[in-house]
């Protein structure tokens, strides 16, 4: 048996459904009595909002959250009718009357804001459903200490709006022995008091592993439900929701000597095997350096990715056991997408959402993934 990928497709993205559905039930028990949002921006992070909003909306999920306006108005008929959709960007100038009439929450975000969405609340007549976020050290969105002692002074500010969530982002939270955490966590409190009783939200995925004192009335996971590891330099206890499989395209023999891929910055020492993927940096896979895996044999990177392909040493294989149209993975159980991340310099968020929309994508929902071991079948070892 080999896997049947259609001939054309040079790789696949296969997200495994089933493992988004696990780690939010693992976010939950963790979070107890504490809602659980879910955060959907950047198309659930590449993954497939419209794929992955059911899921969670069937685990019980009714708080989902976007970064841009044009993502809530996507996201929303993926929704149940009564789930709320916030759009952490706020409003744009302008943009109140489309983002009212898709039911949508904003994320206010300055006092700007607040009177925008305020003035269509009055001119409808009635409250309109609000989000309120504060600038608790981050300095990226929210209310500043100064807009806050203006809305504190004068709460009449916020008369015509449903307040629904207050809220505020933690910048170092993967790293829980960061001192900004408490900061910001205390300046909440503080800010909070001022504020009219509202839900309050301030852990996103790693801020849910700072424990209880975090959590307040709802969380707001993205990365975590996607199998990205939350707390920095400890084991990831999510499952992992990607895998990505690359085809083979050629195969040669070179010599000692012989140089691969651009700028030929890797020769070979001795007799080599070269596999050629159909993947590279244009699919959002790093140009810098990586591994393969064929079942459990790792195939390194033999010179630098190119746009469209990946070019691989494959000599620990034996001869015969890789052919055009084998599968080989590039992200999977011997190699996680933090992994490939680290390799690059860079975090596993970033890798997940450059991964692009060039390869075929295959949803799972409890079924096995394919392994391409399996390839290997029929060849003497
Ligand atoms: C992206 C984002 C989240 C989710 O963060 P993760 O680290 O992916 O869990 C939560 N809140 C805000 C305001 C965000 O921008």
């Amino acid at each position: 048996m080999t896997t049947s990928l259609p001939d054309a497709s040079g790789a696949t993205l296969i997200v495994d459904l089933a493992a988004i559905r696990e780690n939010y039930r693992a976010l939950r028990r963790r979070l107890g009595g504490t809602a659980c949002g879910a955060v959907l921006k950047a198309d659930a992070y590449g993954l497939g909002a419209d794929r992955v909003a059911p899921v969670l909306a069937a685990e019980g999920c009714r708080h989902f959250f976007v970064a841009h306006l044009e993502e809530g108005i996507a996201l929303r008929p993926h929704v149940p009718e009564a789930a709320e959709v916030f759009v952490l960007h706020g409003l744009m100038p302008g943009c109140e009357d489309i983002a009212s009439a898709h039911r949508l929450t904003p994320v206010l975000n300055s006092l700007e804001q607040v009177e925008a969405w305020t003035a269509l609340a009055r001119r409808l007549g009635r409250a309109l459903p609000a989000a309120l976020q504060l600038d608790t050290g981050m300095s990226r969105m929210g209310l500043s200490p100064a807009e806050l002692d203006r809305i504190a002074d004068e709460p009449q500010r916020l008369a015509s709006l449903g307040l629904r969530l207050v809220m505020s982002h933690l910048a170092c939270a993967e790293r829980q022995d960061h001192p900004a955490n408490n900061t910001q966590r205390l300046r909440f409190d503080v800010a909070r008091r001022r504020l009219p009783s509202a839900p309050a939200s301030l852990a996103n995925s790693s801020g849910i592993f700072l424990g209880p004192d975090f959590h307040y009335d709802m969380a707001r996971p993205g990365a975590s439900l996607y199998g990205l590891a939350p707390v920095s330099g400890a084991a990831n206890p999510l499952r992992p929701v990607v895998r990505l499989q690359a085809r083979i395209v050629q195969l040669r023999g070179i010599a000692a000597g012989d140089g691969v891929g651009y700028g030929l910055t890797w020769r070979a020492t001795g007799p080599t095997r070269i596999a050629t993927a159909a993947v590279g940096y244009a699919d959002g896979f790093p140009r810098s350096t990586g591994m393969a895996h064929l079942g459990d044999v790792a195939l390194p990177v033999a010179g630098t990715v190119s746009m469209d392909s990946i070019t691989l040493d494959a000599s620990a294989l034996p001869e015969g056991a890789l052919r055009p149209g084998a599968v080989v993975d590039l992200i999977g159980p011997h190699r996680s997408v933090d992994a490939v991340a680290a390799d690059a310099g860079t975090i596993g968020y970033e890798i997940l959402t450059r991964l692009g929309r060039r390869f075929r994508r295959e949803y799972r929902d409890g079924q096995p993934s394919p392994s391409p071991a399996l390839v290997l079948e029929g060849v003497p070892s």
